[in-house]
């Protein structure tokens, strides 16, 4: 099963994880980042983990 994945509201709209995962992360009207999608994509996890391991405010979540 696909692993979720969220932003929460520690975002501090650095830009990273949209660079990093642009599939899965996009900035929204509020300049803070937000999944685009619930489930990672299957080829994706990898870099969303890296998204998370990178954010400078520890605001990506997969569970
Ligand atoms: S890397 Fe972290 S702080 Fe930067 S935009 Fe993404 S969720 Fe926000």
């Amino acid at each position: 099963m696909a692993k979720k994945v969220k932003v929460t509201d520690a975002c501090q709209g650095c830009t990273l994880c949209t660079m990093t995962c642009p599939s899965v992360f996009a900035m929204n009207a509020d300049n803070l980042a937000e999944a685009i999608v619930a489930e990672i994509p299957e080829g994706e996890e990898a870099a969303v983990e890296e998204a998370a391991a990178n954010c400078p405010a520890g605001a990506i979540e997969i569970e």
